[in-house]
């Protein structure tokens, strides 16, 4: 029997990124949490049967290349490349260099997204990339840009929130997301601080119950309303720290005038919320805050408020109530995004965005595009400019002036982006789909060319969890014969294609070229490398020299505007983008659960997963399943004008009877995001995913 080998590394899933030891031996692989600030020893089921992923028996281990009788069929990675450079080069020298797209995933390592933002620029020459994080935080991140200058999903560490006499989580159903995190607020549920705005009573809306807070459970759309509304009895009640707004913050005056027509009765009609429930939560925001002598608060956004045609305002709102109240930029309170990828955060910071270079520097600033030539030794000129967000891009493929290649990375976009069925026709139109992954997904079965790659456990690198803190990813086990990591894939694609630029293979080498990339920009790597990761903690960006600590908390002195202040923007209401009509009477809402991550694409091939979730469902108020018939397991369709979802019925009080709630984790008949809404935020090009109107009724009327 051959020792065992143990190996640290985080878990596959989520950005809470639970520490976890790997130990291999004969037997297998054996997942077991460690302790770490953020999850303190704990893990969710995801985490703990993550060791599945890696013995999936229908592991893809050889390339597949469509044949003439349109199967996948077995092929040499040598053919595989050959196709994938020979139509490049047809096809950009037919229709130009951005007729060839990329999308990208907000789970690739640091060192993943860096160079395939780089390979996409210089290799490929093409703007067209952006990635599926664009389905996920971006409209927390462009509110983050705008009021702080910055975006880092918690610009303090998680391990503050405990210490606060309140938290205000605006569409964050964290404790069925990430489990491990409800030790963090569990102290503030303790003294009854935890206040949690959702349409659904959600696990999360659930802690509120016993003394522990209060769930605001709001129409679905109007989180914005409710914040306008906080806002509003915070100015009313004088619990605004008028200090701090006066020394910090620009846009006060605007923002205040705005506020006052919400009063909470108004509130009330608007969002179904009782008044005397938004005086309540207001009251107890300003008594934790600093500037009332107390021990500080917290609010909090999720996708529940991020997902919308309007969600950069609904974030802006809440950041404007934070501000209002004198809580970023301070020890013990802060606003904050609580990122749901893997690697959303690092996801976003090295160029994988359509409009970013790495260190989350702005594509069209031509300081940053001289400073990245040089570290990738081309000339400025070679960087293509700004592409178009990831709905735009999907959109557009197969289009006459449109992408006609796709390379897809670490994503499953015909389950995860809205209006799944148009994606999935507009991909039947390409020359040519390319598609990463380790196991087949919906997005490979259309595939040309799929490429099998290596997973977590397999390979070495960085991720940056939700409060900006960069770690370590081991590889603990060897891949399967076959299979390649997209470094390799990658540096390969670059040569075979005359690339300018180098690509190297080795993780911890692009780690030091991000750095330099890196360097001077906004999410600052310079000081960080492999070595001084596994030598030392983790580390928050930004990390300037080697010598440099990290940052763990951001904007205590200053906010990253040119001035130093923070930015109020005066946000208005807005009607739901499909709102509610005569053929279409109902909200769907859509969102996670607790044993399914992103498209379902791994975790929907664990047993233990399965066993527990087995297919998507409609959750229905038994009061509105009664108006419509509908029993329990019944198979019910969910219609919007888009298309249809069929999944069975599950009654539940959870959800309003206005509403109905299905999981976004399934592909097939039970895909929500067949139904959900293409339409985009203005600002971030998030899609509204959240609320669309649908039409509910059984599969078979009797
Ligand atoms: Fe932790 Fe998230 Fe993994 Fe669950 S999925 S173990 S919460 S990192």
């Amino acid at each position: 029997m051959a020792p065992a080998t143990v190996t640290d590394t985080h878990c596959p899933y989520c950005a809470l990124q639970c520490a976890m030891r790997l130990t291999v031996d004969d037997t297998g692989v054996t997942v077991e949490p460690r302790d770490f600030p953020t999850n303190r020893g704990g893990l969710c089921q995801k985490g703990w049967t993550s060791a599945a992923l890696l013995t999936a028996p229908d592991r893809i281990t050889t390339p597949l290349i469509r044949n003439g009788a349109g199967e996948l069929a077995p092929a040499s990675w040598d053919e595989a490349y050959d196709l994938i450079v020979r139509t490049v080069a047809t096809v950009q020298s037919e229709s130009g260099s951005d007729a060839v797209a990329v999308f990208g995933g907000g789970g690739l390592t640091n060192e993943k997204a860096y160079a395939l933002g780089k390979f996409a620029r210089v290799a490929l020459g093409t703007a067209m990339i952006d990635y599926n994080g664009r389905f996920c935080m971006s409209s927390a991140a462009a509110a983050g840009n705008r009021a702080f200058g910055l975006d880092r999903g918690l610009p303090f560490p998680l391990a503050d929130l405990g210490d606060a006499d309140a938290i205000l989580l605006v569409g964050s159903n964290l404790a069925e997301t990430m489990p491990p995190a409800v030790q963090h607020i569990a102290p503030v549920r303790e003294r009854g601080g935890l206040i949690v705005i959702d349409p659904r009573r959600t696990p999360t809306a659930q802690l509120t119950e016993d003394g522990g807070g209060i769930h605001l459970q709001a129409l679905p759309g109007t989180d914005i309303v409710v914040l306008l509304g906080l806002l509003h009895v915070v100015i009313a009640e004088a619990g605004v720290d008028e200090e701090y707004v006066a020394e910090r913050v620009n846009g006060w005056e605007a923002v205040r005038r705005s506020a006052a027509q919400w009063w909470p009765e108004a509130v009330e009609r608007a969002t179904g919320v009782p008044a005397s429930q938004i005086r309540s939560a207001a009251r107890e925001l300003i008594a934790a805050s600093p500037a009332r002598g107390g021990r500080g608060a917290y609010i909090l956004t999720g996708r529940g408020a991020e997902q919308h045609a309007h969600g950069t305002d609904t974030v802006t709102a809440a950041i404007n109530l934070a501000l209002a109240l004198g809580l970023p930029g301070r020890v013990g309170s802060g606003y904050g995004c609580v990122t749901g990828q893997g690697n959303g955060q690092g996801g976003r910071e090295h160029g994988q965005k359509a409009d970013q270079l790495p260190g989350y520097r702005k594509i069209d600033d031509p300081a940053a595009r001289q400073h990245v030539a040089s570290v990738w030794g081309v000339d400025v000129d070679a960087i293509p400019g700004p592409g178009v967000p990831a709905v735009e891009l999907l959109s557009r493929l197969g289009e006459a002036d449109g992408p006609r290649v796709l390379m897809v990375h670490g994503a499953n976009p015909v389950v995860s982006a809205p209006d799944a069925a148009q994606v999935r026709r507009r991909m039947a139109a390409l020359d040519l789909l390319v598609v990463c992954d380790f196991v087949p997904s919906e997005t490979t079965q259309l595939a040309d060319v799929v490429l099998p790659i290596t997973q977590w456990a397999e390979e070495a690198g960085t991720m940056t969890s939700l409060e900006g803190r960069i770690l370590r990813r081991h590889k603990a086990v060897e891949p399967p014969t076959g299979v390649r990591d997209e470094l390799t894939i990658l540096h390969d694609l670059a040569e075979r294609l005359g690339s300018e630029a180098a690509f190297s293979v080795e993780p911890s080498e692009v780690m030091d070229e991000l750095a330099l990339a890196s360097a001077g920009g906004v999410a600052d790597y310079a000081g960080v490398s492999h070595d001084r990761l596994d030598d030392g903690p983790p580390l928050y960006w930004p990390c300037p020299t080697p010598e440099h600590e990290g940052t763990p908390r951001l904007f205590l002195d200053r906010f990253a505007h040119a001035d130093g202040k923070a930015v109020m923007v005066d946000v208005r209401p807005t009607p739901v983008d499909d709102d509610l009509r005569a053929d279409a009477p109902m909200y769907l809402i859509t969102g996670r659960l607790l044993q399914h991550y992103q498209s379902g694409a791994q975790t929907r091939r664990v047993r233990a997963l399965v066993k527990a979730q087995p297919h998507g469902f409609v959750q229905i108020h038994p009061v509105a399943a009664q108006r419509l018939g509908i029993e329990e397991g019944e198979r019910v369709q969910v219609t919007s004008s888009r298309g249809t979802a069929v999944a069975p019925a599950r009654l539940s009080d959870e959800v309003r009877p206005d509403t109905v709630f299905m999981p976004f984790h399934f592909g097939g008949d039970a895909c929500a995001n067949d139904v959900t809404n293409p339409a985009t935020d203005p600002i971030s090009g998030m899609p509204e995913f959240k609320v669309c109107a649908v039409s509910v009724s059984r599969l078979d009327p009797a």
